[in-house]
């Protein structure tokens, strides 16, 4: 399926071929500081098929594995764009930055041994609802 997006400024944009089934979400403890949020939604583009415009900043982060993943969001606004490997085969494409987010359906969770507990069903938290932000 083929994407684009970029990031809330404008000054990082990107084209893309992602398989919607690697669409998922991930509740562990680094996405959830990096993210601000509670959980992060990626997909996954195989690096040949990834096309960037612009410079993001990159966040070289080494998990307790050892392991090394170098984080991308823009100088500018701090839109999260993606993460990959030090020898890129993919890019884990931030969902929310994509013009198509709302065809991508997660198709898994990873990580939910540190998921909020809450995060896990919206409805069943009685919340009021609003369609825009309330006055
Ligand atoms: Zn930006
Ligand atoms: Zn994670």
């Amino acid at each position: 399926m083929r994407v684009d997006g970029r990031c809330h400024c404008g000054a990082i944009s990107f084209e893309a071929e992602v398989d919607p089934e690697t669409t998922g979400i991930c509740h562990c403890t680094d996405c959830q500081g990096l993210t601000g949020t509670a959980f992060r939604v990626t997909v996954r583009a195989p690096a040949d098929r990834f096309v960037l415009r612009g410079k993001p900043t990159i966040y070289v982060k080494t998990a307790d594995s050892g392991r090394r993943r170098a984080h991308a969001f823009c100088p500018t606004c701090g839109s999260p764009i993606y993460a990959t490997s030090a020898d890129p085969k993919f890019y884990g494409l931030r969902v929310g930055t994509l013009r198509q987010r709302r065809e991508l359906r997660p198709r898994r969770q990873s990580w939910c041994a540190s998921a909020l507990p809450w995060s896990s069903d919206l409805e069943e938290l009685g919340l009021e609802r609003h369609q825009h932000q309330p006055s």
